[in-house]
């Protein structure tokens, strides 16, 4: 092959690549797959860490466009802590992210509903779960103690099952427990029936964890196995 050829094939693949990934929002939106929407929210975060957010999306435009429908690109089930709203964190704007937050970013059956509309109807591919550094809900599983009765005890109740394999951790049980607690987390949805487990198993979706770093602004992802913990 020519290279005058070899260019004009890679300007080809270069602009249906660009194609493959319409802006979010559009009504025009093609359905962009796991792996692309993961790149966009690491790209996002580097701008974030490097002081580089363009706050995209947040024109009137973009306002008037999503009033009909909505096409988040991901979802992101993250703590509630107030230091890492996930708009800003991934650099997106309205319509990019459907956003779960709870502290300690543990689910419920009302999470788990909240996540399959995004993935059943707004067709999310990908599902982020965000856990981060000196995560208060986790330190309260930690501390352990004789049970409350306030509302707080569910939050504790749900993340304690990684407690006593994260205090085994000689460095720092802390921060163990919260990449253990991310880990049961992706395992739970991706083992959820009927949704989440079907469109994870067809490649329809991708679930994922990561840590966020309150020093540095930088999201981790988080590999290994889901940890799947008996209840
Ligand atoms: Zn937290």
């Amino acid at each position: 092959m020519k290279l005058a050829d070899v260019k004009r094939r890679a300007l080809v693949l270069c602009l249906v690549a660009t194609m493959a990934v319409p802006a979010a929002g559009s009504e025009t939106a093609v359905r962009i797959t796991p792996d692309q929407s993961l790149s966009r929210l690491v790209a996002g975060n580097q701008r974030f860490v490097a002081h580089k957010s363009t706050h995209p999306h947040e024109e009137m435009a973009r306002r008037h466009d999503l009033a009909s429908s909505q096409h988040p690109f991901a979802v992101v089930l993250s703590c509630s802590d107030s230091r890492l709203p996930p708009e800003l964190v991934f650099d997106q704007g309205l319509g990019d992210l459907f956003v779960v937050r709870v502290a300690g970013n543990i689910t419920d059956a009302a999470v788990i509903g909240s996540i399959e509309y995004a993935v059943e109807h707004l067709k999310a591919p990908l599902i982020v779960v965000l856990g981060h550094e000196k995560c208060g809900a986790v330190t309260a599983a930690m501390s352990g103690g004789a049970e409350s009765k306030d509302h707080i005890q569910s939050l504790v109740d749900a993340i304690s099952p990684v407690v006593a394999e994260a205090k085994k951790d000689p460095k720092d049980p802390l921060d163990a427990a919260v990449r253990m607690n991310v880990r049961k987390v992706v395992g739970e949805l991706a083992q959820s029936e009927p949704i989440l487990a079907h469109e994870a198993k067809e490649g329809h979706i991708r679930i994922v964890g990561a840590y966020y770093s309150l020093d540095t602004g930088a999201v981790t992802l988080l590999g290994g196995s889901p940890v799947a913990v008996a209840h």
